[in-house]
């Protein structure tokens, strides 16, 4: 089977020609600035094959029709038909507390995705322009869409709801919904499938531009660091984390700035960015900055590890116990530092690193010691392949 897996934001559009079976990917590429002028970016692993197009893009229909036109490509693509294509899967941000599992395409589904875009304004928008784009051009596939939030929906009360007033809940439906969902749920199924068994406590730690902590029982979501929305948590790239909400009142009072410009400041200018003092939000320079003797790229960091240890402590509690402690997503995966700093201190907990292991490149691997009561993971996320498995499932 063939299955393209759509992420569509606002003026932008990820896609993967995919084997739902084996992960093999076939093609894969980004269409950038939609609505500005359009830039696409193909690739083909297998061929070494990399292509940078212009091509204009006044909505995400025209980047969909790129797409198509380049994976039929004689020269760079990798289906002579779209016939090819079996189905699409769209990776949608907030299914609110609706979707606990993904969903065939139909008006209704549409429709509450689009009753989603109060809790996802940024995305759900942009992800349902993706899904019309797909059906305007391609009106017979099936369509799947796999939603961000749907693994949490196993949360219990006590980890989901604010303690604020009954009827922000009960009118409004605001809780904590979390992200990353779809990695996590990857992360949680292959620490079954490694390990040999599901009854397991899991801390899953996926660190990259955008982080979330995920506290799993039994393959099932306890609790999570991101909460309404993905600025809640551990301090990320650009994003503050967790931030005491007077914060937020001081500057809109103080500075004249409306609670919109405030969370701008704290989703876009915040995080390792401004505890760096905007020199960098990607891990690698905050490194060599450090190394270098700069002070705020080690206290960037520092504090970073310190948030994700104190979640590690956090859910260990929650969990009632640890079994696994997985690192993944672009920090997780590379970050070899970043661990060690986040797991020192905590073998207080059964967490006991091998250094050397940590040290070493590689794919899928055990970094804890051999004596360690707690198996400490670092497994690269594969989001793309678990939205392409359920695709197939449902367009059977
Ligand atoms: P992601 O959002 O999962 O794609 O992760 C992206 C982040 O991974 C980047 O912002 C980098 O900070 C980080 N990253 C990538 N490679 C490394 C590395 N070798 N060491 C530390 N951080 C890395």
């Amino acid at each position: 089977m063939k299955i393209l897996v759509i992420n569509a934001g606002s003026s932008s559009l990820k896609y993967q020609l995919m084997d739902p079976d084996t992960g093999d990917v076939f093609a894969k590429g980004l269409c950038e600035r939609i609505g500005i002028d359009g830039r696409l970016t193909h690739r083909v692993p297998a061929k070494d094959i990399k292509v940078v197009r212009e091509i204009p893009m006044p909505t995400h229909s025209e980047a969909m029709t790129a797409v198509l036109d380049i994976l039929v490509d004689e020269v760079n693509g990798v289906v002579k038909s779209v016939d090819e294509i079996d189905a699409v899967g769209h990776r949608v941000l907030h299914g609110g507390a609706k979707f606990t599992a993904s969903c065939r395409i139909d008006d209704a589904c549409k429709e509450a995705i689009r009753e989603c875009i109060p809790l996802g304004p940024l995305h759900n928008p942009a992800n349902l322009m993706g899904i019309e784009a797909c059906q305007k051009i391609m009106p017979t596939k099936p369509q799947v869409a796999v939603f961000d939030t749907a693994f949490h929906m196993t949360m219990p009360p006590k980890a989901y709801r604010y303690a604020i007033p009954d009827e922000y809940y009960e009118n409004d439906s605001l809780r904590r919904y979390g992200f990353h969902g779809t990695s996590h749920r990857y992360i949680a199924d292959r620490v079954a499938k490694l390990m040999g068994r599901t009854d397991l406590k899991v801390i899953n730690c996926h660190l990259g531009n955008g982080s979330s902590l995920c506290a799993i029982k039994d393959c099932k979501c306890q609790d999570t660091s991101m909460g309404l929305g993905p600025l809640a948590g551990v301090p990320m790239g650009t994003r503050a984390g967790d931030v005491d909400t007077t914060v937020a009142q001081f500057i809109a009072n103080k500075y004249n700035k409306s609670i919109d410009e405030v969370l701008t400041i704290f989703n876009k200018k915040s995080g390792v960015l401004a505890l760096s003092g905007g020199l960098s939000s990607d891990f690698r320079d905050l490194e060599a900055g450090a190394a270098e003797g700069n002070e705020k790229c080690k206290l960037a960091l520092e504090k970073f590890c310190y948030e994700v240890k104190k979640y590690i402590g956090a859910y260990a509690a929650a969990l009632g116990g640890l079994d696994v402690l997985v690192f993944t997503a672009g920090v997780g995966e590379n970050g070899a530092n970043t661990r060690a700093a986040v797991c020192e201190g905590l073998e207080f907990l059964g967490v006991k690193l091998d250094p050397e292991k940590n040290a070493q490149r590689g794919d899928e691997r055990i970094i804890s010691a051999p004596d360690s009561k707690v198996t400490v993971w670092v497994i690269p996320t594969n989001e793309e392949l678990v939205i392409a498995q359920d695709t197939a499932e449902l367009s059977k």
